[in-house]
C-alpha cells in the first residue's frame, strides 16, 4: 500500500541526473556499447508502414525536455500522432490502418510528466494517455523508500519518487489528455487470485472517475508482459465486463490493421535517447 508523505518534507526531485545520481564507468561503457551496436542496427530495422506504434515513457524530467521534443519531431517526420481513444476505434472497428501513426502514453502516473511533459505536448498538439496508480496519486516516496526499488524497479536513487496529485490529473483530463488506469497499488495481477485482481482494476477504475469526472476505458497492467505478469484471457475478461475499451501490454512492435484493442503492444523509450535508438526501436526507416 502507498504511504502518503507530504511533498513539503523533501523537495520534488526535478532532473534525471538527480533522480538517477552518479553513474558508474562500467555503466557508461555499456551504454555506449549499446549504442554503437544499435546504430548498425538500425540501418537494418524493418520497415513498420501501415501501423500504429505506441511509445511509451515513465518519467520526463526538466533535463530530458529537450529529448522529449527531439524525439516527437523525430517520430513526426515519419507519421502522425493519434489520440489513444482513436487508435483503439481503428483497431476496434478492423478500420485498414493506412500510414504510420504514432500514439503516446505514460505509466506510473509521475509528477514529471505532468510538469515536464505535459506542456510540451500540449504546445505541439501532441495528443498522449497517462496510466495512473490510483492508490499513489498524491504520494511522494521519501529518498531511499523501499517501495521505490521493490514496485517500481529504480535502483539505488538517493532522491523522492514524486507522483502526480489528483489536481493535476484533473487538470490533464481537462486539458484533453486521456488518464487511463494501471491498477490501485501497482501489484503483478499474475501473483492475485481472481477477485483481488479484479478489484486491483475496479477500484482503480472508480476512483479515477470520481477524481476527472470522465469515463476511464484504458486499462494498462502492471510490469506488461502477458503470461508472465498477468494473465491476458482473464484480465481481458475483467476488463471488457467493466466496460473498458482496451488493454495495453510491454510488448513490443508494430501494430497492424487487425491487431487486438485488448493486447495493444507498445514500445519503451527513455527520452536521452538518439536518434539510431528511435529508429531501431520504432522501426523508423
Ligand atoms: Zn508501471
Amino acid at each position: 500500500m502507498a504511504m502518503s508523505t507530504p511533498s513539503s518534507i523533501h523537495p520534488p526531485t526535478r532532473t534525471l541526473t538527480e533522480f538517477i545520481g552518479p553513474v558508474s564507468r562500467s555503466a557508461r561503457m555499456r551504454s555506449i556499447a549499446r549504442d554503437i551496436a544499435l546504430r548498425l542496427l538500425s540501418v537494418r530495422s524493418q520497415s513498420d508502414q501501415n501501423s500504429i506504434r505506441f511509445p511509451f515513457y515513465h518519467h520526463i524530467f526538466e533535463d530530458e525536455q529537450k529529448g522529449f521534443t527531439r524525439q516527437l519531431k523525430e517520430m513526426l517526420n515519419f507519421g502522425d500522432f493519434i489520440g489513444l481513444d482513436n487508435a483503439v476505434a481503428i483497431l476496434e472497428e478492423d478500420l485498414p490502418i493506412d500510414g504510420r501513426y504514432f500514439c503516446i502514453t505514460f505509466d506510473d502516473g509521475l509528477a514529471s510528466c505532468a510538469w515536464s511533459a505535459a506542456p510540451i505536448l500540449s504546445e505541439m498538439q501532441i495528443p498522449a494517455a497517462f496510466y495512473v496508480i490510483s492508490n499513489f496519486v498524491d504520494c511522494s516516496l521519501p529518498p531511499g523508500d523501499p517501495i521505490a526499488r521493490t514496485v517500481f524497479g529504480f535502483k539505488g536513487r538517493k532522491t523522492a519518487l514524486d507522483f502526480m496529485s489528483w489536481k493535476q490529473v484533473r487538470e490533464l483530463a481537462e486539458s484533453g489528455f486521456t488518464i487511463g488506469s494501471h491498477t490501485a497499488d501497482h501489484i503483478c495481477l499474475a501473483d492475485l487470485d481472481d477477485e483481488a485482481a479484479g478489484n486491483q482494476i475496479s477500484k482503480s477504475k472508480t476512483d479515477i472517475e470520481k477524481n476527472t469526472d470522465q469515463q476511464c476505458i484504458h486499462f494498462c497492467p502492471p510490469y506488461g508482459i502477458p503470461g508472465k505478469h498477468f494473465d491476458l484471457k482473464r484480465e481481458t475478461a475483467t476488463v471488457k465486463d467493466l466496460g473498458f475499451a482496451s488493454l495495453v501490454c510491454g510488448v513490443r512492435g508494430p501494430n497492424k490493421t487487425g491487431a487486438n484493442p485488448f493486447s495493444i503492444k507498445r514500445d519503451h523509450l527513455l527520452a536521452n535517447w538518439g536518434q539510431h535508438q528511435l529508429r531501431y526501436f520504432l522501426g523508423l526507416d
